[in-house]
């Protein structure tokens, strides 16, 4: 059995702590590596890697820095397959999707190839006599990031090219579940000239986290999970003195107004319900069916929800790849049962389905259930797999209040065909990430990605702006070069003239 390393100070590195992680292929079963376990010494030894390459990285000049971020987004753009390969062994979904998520953690390396245009600092000259102020940004020092199973890549790439590109240096711990993806992006940052310890891996469970967070030598957290967990680190790293942001869970609403286009509302519902099995916190898991549109759409989407094509994430007829673990998708499953005994209709249930020759594999059909009552345990916990709740009311009003009324605020999205009650809707929503006619919203590179209410912990969303302005910290520097006239003895506050 292969078993899977850390990457410290450029090279990887056996855990000694005999403690092991079960690393599966979804599709199979089957398990084919483990992943060792970080002991809090191992920990150690990453944050002193990252804390002596920060003396020289964080003075490197944005010339040379820039330099190799453009040249491990060749290398990158070059391995794409490969690292999607790796992402569905692991991870299980589809080889098409798994390339959709490294181009999406490629935005963000493309993103911290200019970051020279976002530290550009600013001057005021003259503020008073002989007086300039410039305001400049510099890096933290050592920063860690956390990260979840459901993009082993693209969530790594949200957080460390930008903080490496700010002058950080980083650890990482990515998801225990798949953790190849982050080796061979750690493996080729150092392939790009990214200096040893400049960005480190390690593995392993809450005896990692807990050491990240506790450590004295790590200035800022960036974690992306699930909600109890996120509330958990932002605590933590309060408590121990760290600048943290802490993404969590979600249950994306998406409203359908009776005047938008159905057959294009269903289309995009599938999309974003049953896409990656449902494992993304950008999935839509709730249709909000306004007015009389609700049963014309279930009767949409659940004809479309029955052709879904459901096998091995490298077979490329499989639209929808297996679920990350055996336990995971017997969770996802119960709810299906829990909702028809809570009052649910259940439309497609997805819970016995097959895939021919892999009867081991981690499958679940999809699963569309309507009529939800919003006290069944399907709409109120995030369910993250294969499974659909639409929920009818009566008017935009009752919609909203809704959506505003549910503990996350991740993303939402609306359809329909009127500008205005979109306007409306993009004002009045509480929630980080707003679609009209876009079932996902992930924003851009360029803008920042976070949620409201219990999907995010912390004052800044992740990468964009918001990014660059979590991994920098502001200096102020006023000047004065002395002129005769200067001169003087003054007790007074400084004021200006
Ligand atoms: P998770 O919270 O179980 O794990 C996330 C990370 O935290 C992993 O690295 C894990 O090892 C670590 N961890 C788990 N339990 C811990 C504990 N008790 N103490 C310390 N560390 C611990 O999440 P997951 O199951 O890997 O990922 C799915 C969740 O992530 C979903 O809730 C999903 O909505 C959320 N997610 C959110 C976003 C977002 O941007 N808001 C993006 C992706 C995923």
């Amino acid at each position: 059995m292969k078993t899977l390393t850390h990457w410290i100070g450029g090279k990887p590195v056996e855990s000694a702590s005999g403690r092991y992680g079960a690393v599966y292929d979804p599709a199979t079963g089957a398990q084919e590596k483990q992943v060792g376990f970080a002991t809090a010494d191992e920990v150690d030894a990453a944050v002193a890697s990252a804390k002596a390459a920060f003396e020289s990285w964080g003075a490197t000049s944005l010339a040379r820095r820039t330099a190799i971020l453009f040249k491990y987004r060749e290398l990158l753009d070059a391995h794409r397959d490969e690292i999607a390969a790796l992402i569905t062994a692991e991870h299980g979904k589809v080889h098409s999707d798994a390339l959709g998520e490294v181009a999406r953690g490629l935005e963000i390396v493309e993103l911290a190839c200019g970051i020279s245009v976002q530290l550009k600092g600013e001057l005021s000259t003259q503020v008073s006599t002989r007086v300039d102020v410039a305001s400049i940004r510099q890096p933290l020092g050592v920063v860690a990031g956390i990260t979840p199973f459901n993009f082993p890549a693209m969530v790594p790439m949200w957080m460390f090219p930008i903080a490496i590109a700010c002058g950080n240096t980083f650890v990482l711990k990515p998801s225990e579940k798949d953790p190849s993806a982050s080796l061979r992006l750690a493996e080729l940052a150092c392939e790009a000239g990214l200096p040893d310890g400049v960005l480190n891996v390690v593995q392993g469970d809450k005896v990692a986290v807990d050491r990240l967070l506790e450590h004295p030598d790590v200035a800022a957290v960036s974690f992306v999970g699930s909600t109890p967990i996120a509330k958990y680190i932002q605590l933590k790293a309060v408590e121990h003195g760290k600048r943290v942001q802490a993404l969590g869970g979600a249950k994306n609403h998406m409203l359908v107004l009776p005047d938008a286009d159905l057959d294009f509302a269903a289309d995009q519902a599938i999309n974003a319900a049953y896409g990656s099995a449902g494992e993304r916190c950008m999935a839509v898991s709730v249709v909000v069916a306004v007015g009389d549109t609700g049963d014309a759409l279930v009767a949409k989407i659940a004809e479309r929800a029955e052709r879904l094509r459901i096998g091995p994430g490298n077979d490329p007829a499989s639209e929808m790849g297996p679920l990350i673990t055996r336990e995971h998708r017997d969770k996802v499953a119960s709810y299906v049962s829990s909702a028809a005994e809570q009052g649910a209709e259940v439309v497609v249930d997805g819970t016995g389905h097959a895939v021919e020759g892999h009867e081991d594999g981690f499958f679940l059909g999809v699963s569309l259930l309507d009529r939800v009552p919003v006290t069944a345990d399907a709409y109120r916990d995030e369910i993250f797999g294969p499974v659909l709740a639409v929920v009818r009311a009566e008017s935009y009003d009752e919609a909203i209040k809704l959506i505003n009324d549910s503990r996350w605020g991740n993303g939402t999205a609306i359809f329909t065909r009127d500008g205005g009650a979109a306007r409306r809707f993009q004002l009045e929503v509480k929630a980080g990430m707003v679609g009209v006619n876009v079932p996902i919203p992930v924003p851009v590179g360029y803008h920042s990605f976070g949620g409201w209410k219990d999907s995010l912990f912390g004052d800044h969303h992740i990468y964009g702006g918001d990014g660059v302005a979590f991994y920098t910290q502001g200096k102020v520097i006023t000047t004065r070069w002395p002129d005769p006239a200067d001169a003087g003895i003054n007790l007074g506050f400084p004021s200006h003239s």
